[in-house]
């Protein structure tokens, strides 16, 4: 390898010129700071959709928000509870398995529960007025 900087020819496999240590070849790695060949990695990119992790990721998100609104709506709730759960365990199949699934399970688990007792005790308690008139 002959130094662009002062002639002298070095061994190929040389870092720094043995004449005037100029550096002939970029360290491990330094490459990729600079000239990326543009061919290969545009073709390889973007990747090839996943298509059924996109799906398991807005079923994640559906689980989420019905999830939500299992806990601030009321008797309805219990319906989105059920969907949330059931939303959460697709997105899981799909492979995702991120915070808004996570989060629409336990949101939709407490919907679900939240209303079915609510609607427990009012069953209970109305029978109960029943029963003393
Ligand atoms: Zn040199």
């Amino acid at each position: 390898m002959k130094c662009y900087h002062c002639g002298f020819e070095n061994v190929d496999t040389a870092m720094y010129c043995e004449q005037c240590g100029t550096q002939l070849r970029q360290p491990e790695g330094g490459q990729q700071n600079g000239y990326q060949p543009a061919g290969p990695y545009q073709q390889a990119w973007p990747p090839v959709v996943d298509y059924q992790y996109e799906s398991g990721k807005s079923a994640s998100t559906v689980s989420m928000v019905c999830g939500i609104l299992s806990i601030v709506i009321p008797c309805i709730g219990i319906i989105l509870g059920i969907v949330a759960i059931m939303y959460s365990n697709k997105a899981k199949k799909l492979g995702v398995r991120n915070g808004q699934a996570t989060a629409g399970l336990v949101t939709g688990i407490i919907g679900l529960s939240g209303w079915a007792l609510y609607l427990l005790l009012l069953i209970f308690s109305l029978t109960m007025v029943a029963s003393f008139s």
